[in-house]
């Protein structure tokens, strides 16, 4: 059981903001927990981002929260036992903000080096000529067609990308590969193109946003990779293999091959590891299983509101979501859903997007044997 293994160094609030733990895996490594604050709120709030210490051959860091945590999460670690300036590497479980924000602020202050997957590297710079003429120029690649609005961009992530647009990154471009005597990075694409999925010492996996208890992690949209496939290519030519449902269900099914090979291991989540008062415990085959169907299921739902008829993504999310969902930028995040499953849907000829954005059922079914059929590269 992870409480066994937890001792609360700091306690925090009912939702693990200001706590600080140290997990004792059986092997005797310990791993540090370190959740800094997120700003989001109200029903798609994740909690805090837990970022980890792991104390490997030498210490290492996955995750430095969102921006501005920077100092709050040096001081955790030292509270912890952990200077920075002895961290051997900080690395990146995948390129969103509560993650990476404070990537650039650890970085000046230890002058550590940074890991993250290829793609990360490639998408955080800055490209004005070679950017589509329909995209955000003045953002990394990244960033040039994200679902939020403009505004809000300008307002939250400015400063924050430029900060980490000139990291230097060690770059990890295997599918697997060994961060030191201990620790193996796998490439999990799917919520994020560059997400990784770290296995210490084969009993514990850190799975970043790619599998969280109570929530389901949103996965990304195949239509992100047309703006961005000259800056993948040549070595990433797909866009199912890693943006959309059909790469983050992939993902899910390796997660669970790697699960299958340890002996109940410790699954340490990037939010929620501790919430609303409750420890997490994550079995990890059982819980990829569950998002699974839960997206599958979503697909079929999908196809009976299109039974009424031709519907953009919006009129879908409307129809399918609770309205609590949708206030504020919940509509957003819910037809990032919906576009996801409709790609997945058009994949397997169970829809087609028309001209005016509408998605149309073709009377098909093929989604679940589509699921079903879809395996992940190694
Ligand atoms: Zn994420
Ligand atoms: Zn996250």
């Amino acid at each position: 059981m992870l409480q066994d293994m937890i001792k609360v160094i700091r306690q925090g609030d009912a939702n693990g903001n200001g706590m600080l733990i140290r997990i004792k895996l059986p092997s005797g490594h310990e791993i540090l927990g370190c959740p800094t604050e997120n700003a989001y709120e109200g029903e798609w709030a994740l909690g805090p981002t837990w970022n980890y210490v792991v104390m490997s051959d030498k210490p290492f860091l996955v995750d430095t929260g969102k921006f501005g945590m920077g100092g709050k999460l040096l001081e955790m670690m030292s509270s912890g036992g952990v200077s920075g300036k002895d961290l051997d590497f900080v690395i990146v479980s995948h390129g969103h903000e509560d993650h990476d924000g404070s990537l650039a602020e650890i970085v000046d202050y230890t002058k550590v080096r940074v890991k993250a997957h290829d793609i990360y590297d490639r998408l955080i710079r800055y490209y004005p000529e070679r950017a589509p003429s329909n995209v955000r120029k003045n953002f990394p690649a990244s960033c040039w067609r994200c679902f939020m609005p403009e505004s809000f961009s300008e307002e939250h992530c400015i400063e924050y990308q430029r900060s980490r647009s000139s990291l230097k990154i060690d770059t990890i471009k295997d599918r697997c590969h060994k961060l030191d005597g201990n620790a193996l990075a796998y490439h999990v694409p799917g919520h994020s193109p560059d997400s990784l999925a770290i296995v210490i010492g084969g009993e514990a996996l850190l799975v970043g946003d790619t599998v969280l208890p109570d929530i389901t992690p949103w996965p990304s949209q195949e239509k992100i990779f047309d703006n961005v496939r000259d800056i993948l290519q040549p070595r990433y030519p797909y866009a199912h293999s890693v943006y959309g449902l059909r790469a983050y269900i992939s993902s899910l099914k390796k997660m669970k091959a790697i699960a299958k090979e340890l002996t109940e291991p410790v699954v340490l989540p990037a939010h929620r590891l501790f919430y609303n008062g409750q420890w997490n415990n994550i079995n990890l085959i059982t819980r990829a299983d569950e998002l699974i169907t839960h997206h599958t299921q979503r697909c079929g739902d999908i196809l009976k509101i299109l039974e009424q008829g031709p519907k953009t993504a919006r009129e879908i999310a409307v129809a399918h979501f609770d309205e609590n969902l949708l206030k504020g930028f919940g509509i957003l995040m819910a037809e990032n859903e919906v576009i996801s499953h409709c790609e997945l849907l058009c994949s397997c000829n169970d829809t087609v997007l028309e001209k005016d954005e509408k998605f149309a059922a073709t009377g098909s079914t093929n989604f679940e044997s589509a699921v079903r059929s879809l395996t992940p590269e190694w």
